[in-house]
């Protein structure tokens, strides 16, 4: 088996660009593409599939 030498990644869907992952993505995780900086929410991990994240207003308090 080889375990560990794989690069998880997929395709910004806004600008095309290879977005990897360090680690296995988390169903619902948002990750930030490389390329043009838009944010990307995970919507399938198998296979992996991403979406444009909805914007979102940070209302976390301070
Ligand atoms: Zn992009």
């Amino acid at each position: 088996m080889d375990t560990g030498t794989y690069t998880i990644a997929c395709e910004c869907p806004e600008c095309g660009g290879r977005v990897e992952f360090a680690r296995a993505p988390l169903n619902g995780e948002v990750v930030r593409c490389a390329e043009c900086a838009v944010e990307l929410e995970v919507t399938s991990t198998q296979p992996l599939s991403v979406v444009l994240a909805p914007e979102v207003e940070e209302d976390w308090g301070e």
